[in-house]
């Protein structure tokens, strides 16, 4: 009797994973990875700056889930089946220890993303996955019988009994059409994780700097987050940054990237608290010079710039401060105003929101409701996560239970 044949579409993080598990699960199946380009794994090698920030050390699903902009409720089955435990035991299991760093993320303690290619090309090889490079897969026709034929762009052709699509997001909505086809329902893509472009930049002077706690608000929205900043010469990058990216998405790229943001400063504090303070100052340090008195956790040059934005003077004295003044220090520092105009891709990570639509998969199998026999696998969903590894776990998990259930 013939194998039953599997085809994985995409050798990234999930086609491979996918794959691996499909071949473990199904020994008697023939499992083949089908890859346009010639390479495998491309994402996962320059990954987290070549380190591969494969998970994050958030043990509990329920609170995995919350680190999904896209996918957030809809992720809670896959994390019960495969969470972010699960990967670091499967690495661990396979040779690759991982490290957690201090703000959650995990890495090989190799440092290098070349240990998780080997480890998966490793295990891909043990489980005789075979893999076909320079393969793309330009249409896929469903056939009575219920199994596929899979036309690639010269023309070539290969019989599937099942699919599992793992071709990652596309940048463009046209990039979906050979799904669209298939009446496989797509939401339309959008960038994440990018960081904020602000023309005439008045912190250029200070860009390298970083602040561990600043509060960002989108004015005119929702969007608001706590976290680290960083000042760059082209506006502001950092977690807090491209966590909101991530969460305002589809709203920025409707504003077509030109918004304005207030900062504070100083997010441990309230508008009184503040107030409290300088007046304090006023009395305990009345002739201390504000400008050289620099307070909180700000670093010197940037209280200094503040203070001058609040058009006080370098030689001004707390005891000379009149109300006014410490009003504008107090708006400065609490509701700094920036006018976003474009966006950089942060290079470290990018990701896509938006592609297949959640509600016609099933969140159990991955196996798509409208055509029995086809499974996604990793971005090709509308699934995105902040920074921090959570990508990555999605293409695992979701990679995992679609092997796992392929041929059930
Ligand atoms: C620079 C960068 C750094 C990143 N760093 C991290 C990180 O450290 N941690 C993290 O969690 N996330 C990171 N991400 C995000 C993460 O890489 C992705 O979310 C993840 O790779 C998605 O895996 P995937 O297998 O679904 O898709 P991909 O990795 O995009 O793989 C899809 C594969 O399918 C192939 N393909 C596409 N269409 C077809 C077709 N029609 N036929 C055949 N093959 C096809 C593609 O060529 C590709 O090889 C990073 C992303 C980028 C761009």
């Amino acid at each position: 009797m013939m194998k039953p044949r599997v085809f994985v579409i995409g050798a990234g993080a999930a086609g491979f994973f996918a794959a691996i598990s499909a071949a473990e699960t199904f020994p008697d199946a023939a499992v083949i990875i089908l890859e346009r380009t010639d390479k495998v794994l491309a994402k996962v090698r320059i990954s987290g700056g070549g380190r591969c920030n494969v998970t994050h050390a958030c043990f509990e699903p329920h609170q995995l889930v919350k680190f999904y902009p896209r996918g957030n409720r809809w992720l809670k089955k896959p994390f019960k089946a495969f969470d972010a435990k699960d990967t670091v035991n499967w690495f661990t299991n396979r040779g690759v220890s991982l490290k957690i760093e201090d703000d959650g993320r995990m890495f090989p303690v190799s440092d290098s993303s070349e240990t998780i290619i080997d480890c998966l090309l490793y295990q891909a090889k043990k489980f005789n996955v075979q893999l076909k490079l320079k393969y793309g897969i330009d249409r896929i026709l469903p056939q009575e019988d219920g199994t596929f034929l899979l036309l690639g762009k010269h023309d070539e052709v290969v019989e599937a009994d099942k699919v599992i699509i793992a071709s990652g997001g596309f940048p463009k909505r046209t990039g979906y059409d050979w799904l669209r086809e298939r009446n496989i329902e797509v939401v339309d893509p959008v960038p994440s994780l990018f960081t904020f472009n602000i023309p005439a930049f008045d912190l250029v002077p200070l860009s390298g700097i970083s602040l561990p706690d600043v509060k960002i608000r989108i004015v005119g929205t929702k969007l608001e987050t706590t976290g680290p900043l960083l000042i760059t010469h082209w506006g502001f990058s950092g977690p807090a940054v491209l966590k909101l990216s991530a969460w305002g998405a589809r709203a920025l790229n409707q504003m077509d990237y030109r918004f304005k943001i207030h900062i504070s400063w100083v997010a441990t504090h309230t508008e009184d608290s503040l107030r409290a303070l300088f007046e304090e100052q006023k009395v305990q340090h009345p002739k201390r010079g504000i400008s050289g008195n620099q307070l909180f956790f700000i670093p010197q040059r940037l209280w200094k710039k503040l203070v001058a934005n609040a058009g006080i003077g370098e030689d001004t004295r707390w005891i000379d401060a009149s109300k006014k003044d410490l009003n504008k220090l107090i708006e400065n520092l609490f509701r700094a105003e920036y006018q976003v105009h474009g966006k950089t891709t942060f290079k470290e990570e990018f990701v896509t929101c938006g592609g297949v639509e959640l509600a016609d998969v099933n969140a159990e199998t991955m196996e798509s409701k409208k055509h029995p026999g086809l499974f996604f696998a990793g971005e090709i969903m509308d699934v995105d996560g902040v920074t921090g590894g959570f990508n990555f776990q999605n293409a695992w998990t979701t990679g995992y239970i679609a092997g796992k259930n392929v041929l059930k």
